[in-house]
């Protein structure tokens, strides 16, 4: 990754340290670019775990019954 890549994400200036499928990040945060691939700073790359997380186990439940 290069170095000073900044956070995809709207109104963030922290510095990327995760790259994520831009779909699935745009589905979370707005994002400021069109991209395909999002860089996320280390908080917003939590929250995206978080979030993409409790929509597998969401998934999980479903199947369960
Ligand atoms: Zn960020």
């Amino acid at each position: 990754m290069k170095e000073n890549q900044e956070c995809d994400v709207q109104g963030c200036k922290n510095p990327a340290v995760k790259t994520v499928p831009g779909e699935k990040a745009r589905e979370i945060f707005s994002l400021k670019n069109e991209t395909r691939r999002a860089h996320l700073c280390k908080e917003h790359y939590k929250e995206f775990k978080k979030r993409t997380k409790k929509e597998k186990e969401i998934e999980r439940l479903g199947w369960v019954r």
